[in-house]
C-alpha cells in the first residue's frame, strides 16, 4: 500500500493535468444529450457549470493532503491514556463505481501514545476522504492507515456504515441496506477488550455483521 505522502504526490500531479472548466462543462452538455434531452432548453442552459460547481465541492478531498491536517498534534496529554472515541461522524461520499452518493457515518476510536488531535481534525479527516471517489472498504482504511501513520497511537479502530445509492435507487433497488466495514489496528486488534470497548461506546456490540478490511 503506498504511503499518504505518495498517495497525495499523485493526486497532486493529477490536478495539474486536469481539463479546464469549459471541456468539464461541455462533458456535462454531451451527458445531457446523451440522456435524451437538450441542453440548449431554458431550463438546461446554466446545468453544466452548476454541476461542475458541484463536481468541485463533492471532490474537494483531491486538492487537500490529510497527513498536513492531522499534523497539529498536542503532546502535552496530561497523562491521558484512555480511548478517545468520536461517533457520528457524518459524511457524503461517491462510489468510484457509479458516481452514485455514498452516505452514511463514520465512528473513530483510538488510543493516544503520546499525542492526540483536536476532535474537529478527526471530522475533517473523513471529508477529506469521502470528498473523493470512493469504494467504503477503501476509505475505512484509509482513515485508520492514516491515523496510525501520523498520530502513532496503540491503535485505531474506524468503523463506518453508509447507505450506496447505486444500489439503493438503480441496479438491485434494495432500499434501507447499510454497508458496514471496520478497520482495527493494533490495540483495536489484539486486544478483544478494548475492541468491545469501543464497539459498546459506537453502539455495535455484535461483532458478526462487520468487515474488517
Ligand atoms: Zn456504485
Amino acid at each position: 500500500m503506498p504511503s499518504a505522502t505518495t498517495e497525495s504526490q499523485m493526486e497532486t500531479n493529477t490536478l495539474e493535468t486536469r481539463p479546464s472548466r469549459e471541456a468539464a462543462e461541455e462533458a456535462v452538455r454531451t451527458l445531457l444529450r446523451w440522456a435524451g434531452d437538450d441542453p440548449n432548453r431554458e431550463g438546461l442552459l446554466d446545468t453544466p457549470a452548476r454541476v461542475v460547481r458541484a463536481y468541485e465541492e463533492f471532490f474537494a478531498g483531491y486538492a487537500q493532503d490529510p497527513a498536513e491536517i492531522l499534523a497539529r498534534t498536542f503532546s502535552e496529554v496530561e497523562g491521558y491514556d484512555e480511548m478517545v472515541v468520536m461517533t457520528d461522524i457524518r459524511f457524503e461520499s461517491h462510489c468510484e463505481h457509479h458516481m452514485a452518493p455514498i452516505i452514511g457515518k463514520a465512528h473513530i476510536g483510538y488510543l493516544p501514545s503520546k499525542r492526540v488531535v483536536g476532535i474537529s481534525k478527526l471530522a475533517r479527516l473523513v471529508d477529506i476522504y469521502a470528498k473523493r471517489l470512493q469504494i467504503q472498504e477503501k476509505m475505512t482504511a484509509q482513515i485508520a492507515d492514516t491515523l496510525q501513520e501520523v498520530l502513532q497511537p496503540q491503535g485505531v479502530a474506524v468503523v463506518i456504515e453508509a447507505s450506496h445509492q447505486c444500489m439503493t435507487t438503480r441496479g438491485v433497488h434494495k432500499p434501507g441496506t447499510n454497508l458496514v466495514t471496520s478497520r482495527m489496528l493494533g490495540a483495536f486488534r489484539t486486544n478483544g477488550e478494548t475492541r468491545r470497548e469501543f464497539l459498546s461506546i459506537i453502539g455495535r456490540t455484535g461483532t458478526g455483521s462487520l468487515t474488517n478490511t
